[in-house]
């Protein structure tokens, strides 16, 4: 039995899933919250069986000790399921990964030159990376980048129209985001399709409180919405997307908004919060169906940045064959993807009304059988392709 451990550290929680790889069955999985406040707080998950308890996180090796204690008493124990390797996300791999990566001290050393790249998340991974390599000695460890799906597009894709020396100076260029996701939706919708992963046009919609779209090129990524940081692109839960960078300079010289303030305006207050005052897709669907002007508006223009780059990504590809669904908000709300796709019949775009309103838990189709773009919601699961990477850059199989 191979097993791998799959963790994704963020800068006050740590999350984790115990993974045997044959059959892809989660053996556990668990979460530790509020690292670094007062009170921490530890989930753990083994079938259907769930605790959760208080504890004191101060830092990251700390949370790998509560992350081993909840093996240790709610199981399986490391001693019957010992991971073969540890698999990290990595948010920003910048031009310098492009795939998953074995650790050691160099590599760890040029994640940690990324940080300013990606100054909420690397720092945050780091800590967890150095801590599990502490824990885990005697077994590879594969950092696995967000950013290198993306690594495939164009330089036309990727440079923004800013002075080159300036832009080459301090690494600004389009990165991309969500990439591990866009990856495994889109080759999971060429499965379920029993169609070639490299001959598919694919349209990945990844909306959940944040969002990117992608588009899919025969298994390539040409095109994505985020940018150098995930703050660029779709309307998200609390982030604006896309907006006119002259806003911030207006903001800055009439508003007296220091970088800082502008930096948490447009990540954390804007996107659906600031238009409507809640990130929550359903809160704002329920309250525009019930005829409040403010949630209508706010779905509005959520839905109008989508369609834009829907738009934008069916040119892209030439067309397309298949737009994927995922995400809190694309695998649940079926009124934003009927708003999102709307009117798009004459490009060959047609929902099932009835498939598109029905739940349900794994792949499902939500175009009519006429749609010449197939239209799927494909619940995404980033820990498993995290563990499938680990697996390959290691080379163990799977059982
Ligand atoms: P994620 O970041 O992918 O976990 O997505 C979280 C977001 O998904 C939440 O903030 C909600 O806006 C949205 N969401 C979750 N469940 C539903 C639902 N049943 N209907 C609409 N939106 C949902």
């Amino acid at each position: 039995m191979t097993v791998v451990l799959v963790v994704n550290s963020g800068s006050s929680s740590l999350k984790y899933q115990l993974i045997e790889m044959a059959d892809e069955t989660v053996l556990a999985s668990g979460l530790i919250e509020r690292i670094g406040e007062p009170m921490g707080m530890v989930t753990h998950r083994r079938g259907e069986d769930k605790i959760a308890r208080e504890v004191e996180v101060p830092d990251h090796d700390v949370a790998f000790e509560a992350m081993l204690r909840n093996f240790k008493d709610f199981g399986p124990a490391m001693a019957d399921a010992p991971p073969a390797a540890v698999g990290h996300r990595i948010v920003q791999g910048g031009r310098r990964f492009f795939g998953p990566t074995l650790v050691d001290d160099a590599v760890e050393q040029d994640i940690e030159e990324l940080i300013p790249l990606a100054p909420l998340h690397n720092g945050a991974n780091l800590a967890g990376l150095r801590s599990a390599r502490r824990v885990f000695d005697g077994i590879p460890h594969i950092a696995v980048f967000d950013t290198a799906f993306h690594t495939t597009m164009s330089d036309a894709a990727s440079y923004y129209a800013l002075d080159r020396e300036v832009a080459a100076k301090y690494r600004v260029r389009k990165y991309g985001a969500h990439g591990t996701s866009h990856k495994y939706v889109s080759e999971a919708a060429a499965k379920h399709l029993e169609r070639p992963y490299d001959e598919l046009r694919t349209v990945v919609l990844h909306i959940g409180n944040g969002a990117s779209a992608c588009a899919v090129d025969r298994g390539k990524s040409i095109e994505t919405s985020m940018g150098m940081t995930p703050l660029e692109g779709l309307v998200m839960g609390t982030r604006t997307g896309d907006i006119d960078p002259a806003v911030l300079f207006h903001l800055h010289r009439k508003g007296g908004y220091s970088v800082d303030e502008l930096d948490v305006l447009l990540n954390r207050q804007s996107g659906l919060l600031g238009l409507t005052g809640t990130n929550d897709v359903r809160d704002v669907t329920a309250r525009a169906a019930a005829g409040d002007a403010q949630a209508e508006l706010g779905l509005e223009v959520y839905v109008h940045r989508l369609r834009h780059y829907v738009g934008a990504y069916l040119v892209a590809l030439s067309g397309a064959d298949v737009i994927a669904w995922c995400g809190g908000v694309g695998e649940n709300s079926a009124e934003v993807r009927k708003r999102t796709l709307a009117g798009m019949e004459w490009l060959g775009i047609e929902l099932d009304a009835q498939r598109n309103e029905a739940r349900g838990d794994g792949i499902r189709e939500i175009s009519t059988d006429a749609s010449r773009v197939r239209v799927l919601v494909v619940p995404t699961d980033e820990e498993i392709e995290i563990a499938r990477q680990t697996l390959d850059a290691t080379g163990i199989s799977a059982d």
